[in-house]
C-alpha cells in the first residue's frame, strides 16, 4: 500500500504489534520485504522507518496481533 501524507493531514497509518497477543512465531518475519519485523523479548517488533505499511505481515499472523492504526501526529 502505497501511502499519501497530504500537507494538512494530522494522521498516519501505521503497523503495530499487540506484544499480549503475539506468540512469537516468527511468521511475520519471513514475508515483511522491507525486513522491518525484528524479535525482542520474543515478541515482533516493527521498526517503523523500515516499514512501507505494504501489508503482507497482518495476513500471516495466526493470532491477529499485527494491526493497522492510524496515529495522530501532533
Ligand atoms: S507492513 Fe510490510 S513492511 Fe511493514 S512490517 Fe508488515 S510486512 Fe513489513
Ligand atoms: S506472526 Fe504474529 S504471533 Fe507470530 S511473531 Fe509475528 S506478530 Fe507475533
Amino acid at each position: 500500500m502505497d501511502e499519501v501524507v497530504l500537507p494538512w493531514s494530522d494522521t498516519q497509518m501505521m503497523i503495530i504489534v499487540d506484544k499480549a497477543e503475539c506468540v512469537g512465531c516468527e511468521e511475520c518475519l519471513h514475508v515483511c520485504p522491507a525486513k522491518s519485523i525484528l524479535m525482542k523479548s520474543e515478541k515482533a517488533d516493527i521498526v517503523q522507518h523500515r516499514c512501507d505499511q505494504c501489508e503482507r505481515c497482518i495476513p500471516v499472523c495466526p493470532v491477529k496481533a499485527i494491526k493497522i492504526v492510524s496515529v495522530q501526529l501532533k
